[in-house]
């Protein structure tokens, strides 16, 4: 079975090839973009909703449902990941869905990807304790570079997000991984360097991985790191490696036809290329090539060319 293929999944998305989850089955716990923060280098585009208040932004018993009809017949999954259109601490029943999975099927992995900072919140910290691997993001601990790339809620402070990392550590005893995303220009002088890497002495992560653009981002000035700067910056760091981004295989499905909502519903979550979306979805790319092109002659998406590639994206 392939995720997004069968319809009526409002809330999960994928499986998705990922070269550091494997197959990953996506869960989005928020409304598109919800968000503590609003990065430069966002690939879901800019936060709208900028906020620190949590809730039930979708009703905990419609991911519950969607979870058990679609984990009914047991895929093959490497993890079960809570990431897509916003931070997903911000959701209040992010706990009692983890040990929704955690109960109900024990023999699934849980990822989470969040920009950690909520966790100087104890209650927070509390709720996604079970998870298997938590990848915190860091790109900055000056307040100045975090402002600039992350552009947080006013009532936030790196220092305090800072602090929020270092206490996670002393509770969470599962796979907790920092990943780093370079902004050159911003965040990859010596001295902030310095500062993280003495950060992350502190911090104590199981893994440092760093990244840099891959997608289109948010702003357009943002550009992806050189592997010079990325390969230097890994020397700084224990346990580093760099997020290598999966190209999708060949897909050798026949032609299928009514996709078009599904392809919306991909790139509301992220600027993919043909090869992407021919892999989350299961329809061969001369099909989704053609797809995608008609929706662009609409004036539904738009496509940008990056390193890797012809993107398409929801234009804002
Ligand atoms: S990159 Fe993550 S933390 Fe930053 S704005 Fe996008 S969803 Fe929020």
């Amino acid at each position: 079975m392939t995720g997004n293929k069968q319809s009526g999944y409002k809330h999960i998305f994928g499986p998705v090839p990922s070269r550091r989850l494997g197959v990953s089955l996506g869960v989005d716990l928020m409304l598109q973009k919800t968000c503590t923060l609003d990065c430069v280098y966002c690939e879901c585009g800019k936060t709208t909703h900028l906020t620190l208040n949590k809730k039930q932004y979708v009703p905990v018993d419609e991911i519950k449902k969607e979870l058990s009809r679609f984990l009914a017949n047991g895929p093959k999954l490497d993890h079960i990941t809570f990431s897509g259109s916003g931070e997903p601490t911000l959701h209040s029943g992010i706990g009692e869905i983890i040990s929704f999975v955690k109960s109900g099927y024990p023999q699934y992995k849980i990822a989470l990807l969040t920009n950690g900072s909520l966790l100087y919140q104890p209650e927070v910290t509390e709720s996604i304790l079970d998870v298997d691997i938590a990848i915190v993001s860091l790109d900055a601990v000056s307040e100045t570079i975090f402002n600039k790339i992350n552009r947080p809620h006013p009532k936030l402070e790196a220092s305090r997000i800072v602090e929020g990392l270092i206490s996670f550590r002393e509770r969470f005893v599962n796979q907790y991984w920092i990943e780093l995303f370079i902004v050159p220009g911003i965040n990859d002088g010596g001295n902030e360097m310095k500062k993280i890497q003495k950060t992350l002495r502190l911090i104590n992560p199981d893994k440092v991985q760093l990244n840099t653009l891959d997608r289109p981002g948010t702003e357009n000035w943002v550009v992806p790191a050189q592997s010079n700067m990325l390969a230097e910056a890994k020397k700084l760091f224990n346990n580093t490696s760099i997020v290598k981004h999966v190209e999708a295989g060949p897909n050798t499905d026949g032609a299928k036809s009514g996709y078009d909502h599904l392809i919306f519903s991909t790139l509301m979550r992220r600027p993919c290329t043909v090869n992407d979306v021919s892999r989350i979805l299961g329809i061969c790319q001369e099909d989704v090539f053609r797809l995608l092109e008609d929706l662009v002659k609409k004036g539904r998406i738009g496509k940008k060319k990056m390193q890797r590639g012809i993107f398409y994206r929801i234009i804002n």
